[in-house]
């Protein structure tokens, strides 16, 4: 089954230069993509393009598994 585009930038957030949290390429158009808790506390997840539409897929075919709708 065929993988839905992602939207992106996710909710029409801007790109800004700086560090993707997924790859570590610094410097590159990174665009906010939510909230994420570590340590106790809730950071910015920051990912380039790329990165997104990987971590897009990944969250496509975890929900496809998990949906109750078949
Ligand atoms: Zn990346």
């Amino acid at each position: 089954m065929t993988v839905p585009a992602v939207s992106w930038p996710p909710h029409g957030q801007p790109w800004h230069p700086g560090l993707c949290w997924r790859c570590e390429a610094d410097g590159v158009p990174v665009a906010w993509a939510g909230d994420i808790a570590a340590h106790g506390g809730h950071v910015a997840l920051w990912l380039c393009d790329p990165c997104y539409r990987r971590w897009g897929e990944l969250a496509w075919r975890h929900l496809q598994a998990h949906s109750r709708n078949p």
